[in-house]
């Protein structure tokens, strides 16, 4: 599963710089049973199965280089993976992933062995595997160098308590819809303003929550006033 992800684009670029690298490892590796059993029934009857203890807690302490290595268990039931997390996970040398599988990991893996548990929405997955494509991805995306003008990382959505503003590129003019002129203006304090603005709209209107808890400045009044009067009109 994980080598489409690791063989292309900027993820590709950075681990054949050696600014980041990925080791992924199979936890039937870590059996000492002949079947390489990684999974039992749960205890207490239900369906499914459940990842063993042994093989997990095996794999993890092969591979940490420390107990400074934070370990994190993929799980819909973990705290949600955000901006300020993938920023904490790419201060550290290294990071652990455990990817579930089936109903999940014997639960003494979340309380003896992992630091935290993360979970990257409220849906469920099949497995750990592309929850933690999506972490590597966006922790990937704060190492230096990672992504060519670090600035740019820092203009994305969720910096600051806001979405993305919206981005034109040729041509001027398609089907009649047009670019917003401002864009042509040549007055970047100008076109900084319009983005700001362009901005703060569309957090007010998409993702108020983001700007929950925020003392608003003079500047961003005015579209989140807009968009309360625009709620009252609906
Ligand atoms: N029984 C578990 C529950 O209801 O919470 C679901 C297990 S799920 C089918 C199998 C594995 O997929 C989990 O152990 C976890 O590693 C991964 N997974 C599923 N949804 C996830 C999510 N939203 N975030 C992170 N990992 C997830």
């Amino acid at each position: 599963m994980f080598e489409g992800f690791l063989s292309g684009g900027i993820i590709k670029r950075a681990i054949q710089k050696g600014l980041i690298e990925i080791n992924v490892r199979n936890l039937r590796d870590f059996t000492t049973d002949k079947h390489r059993t990684v999974d039992d029934r749960p205890y207490g009857g239900e369906e499914g199965m459940v990842f063993k203890p042994e093989p997990v807690f095996t794999a993890v302490e092969s591979v940490r280089a420390s107990d400074a290595s934070p370990v994190y268990l993929l799980s819909p039931s973990g705290r949600r993976f955000d901006v300020p997390l993938a920023e904490e996970m790419a201060r550290h040398p290294q990071v652990v992933l455990i990817c579930g599988r089936y109903e999940g990991v014997d639960e003494r893996v979340a309380e003896h062995l992992a630091t935290d548990e993360i979970s990257i929405g409220d849906y469920v997955l099949t497995g750990g595997e592309l929850a933690a494509m999506v972490v590597v991805d966006a922790v990937s995306r704060f190492v230096p160098r990672v992504v060519g003008k670090e600035a740019s990382v820092r203009h994305e959505s969720f910096f600051e308590g806001r979405l993305d503003f919206p981005q034109y590129t040729r041509p001027r003019d398609f089907r009649g819809m047009k670019v917003p002129q401002v864009l042509f203006s040549g007055d970047h304090k100008k076109i900084e303003t319009w983005r700001r603005t362009k901005a703060l709209e569309k957090t007010a209107r998409r993702r108020p929550d983001l700007l929950a808890g925020r003392v608003p400045s003079t500047e961003e009044r005015k579209p989140l006033d807009q968009n309360k009067d625009e709620r009252k009109k609906r």
